[in-house]
């Protein structure tokens, strides 16, 4: 499958990694929209929250519990914002899952 996320949990693309673990993996976006801009994935390929289901639901869980530890671990000492783009008028621009952690600053209180 042609995933740029899947090629980055391979290790066939390389990132800067914040944490990994059997079912996560979290890395620092490319693009960074804010002092601290972290990207975390399920390491099996679901293409976005419209696919989470009672099969893989764990999986989105287990990224939940670990986000805080992951914002800690990337530096976020004030509160974070975790966002996921879905589909084409959310701009999702990766067909894999993904959680941004964005903090580090103050964010804007708007979110759209
Ligand atoms: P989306 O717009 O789909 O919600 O977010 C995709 C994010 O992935 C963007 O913030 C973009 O900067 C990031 N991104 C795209 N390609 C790569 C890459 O190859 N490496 C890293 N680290 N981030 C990427
Ligand atoms: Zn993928």
């Amino acid at each position: 499958m042609d995933c740029i996320f899947c090629k980055i949990v391979a290790g066939e693309i390389p990132s800067n990694k914040v944490y990994e673990d059997e079912l996560c993996f979290a890395f620092y976006d490319i693009n960074p929209q804010a002092p601290v801009h972290v990207l975390v994935i399920p390491k099996t390929h679901i293409a976005s929250a419209d696919e989470v289901s009672p099969e893989n639901s764990a999986i989105v869980a287990h990224i939940f519990e670990m986000i805080p530890k992951i914002a800690v671990k990337a530096g976020v000492t004030n509160g974070y914002r975790v966002i996921t783009n879905c589909g084409e008028d959310a701009c999702q621009s990766v067909k894999h899952l993904h959680f941004h952690i964005l903090g580090g600053k103050p964010l804007s209180e708007q979110m759209a």
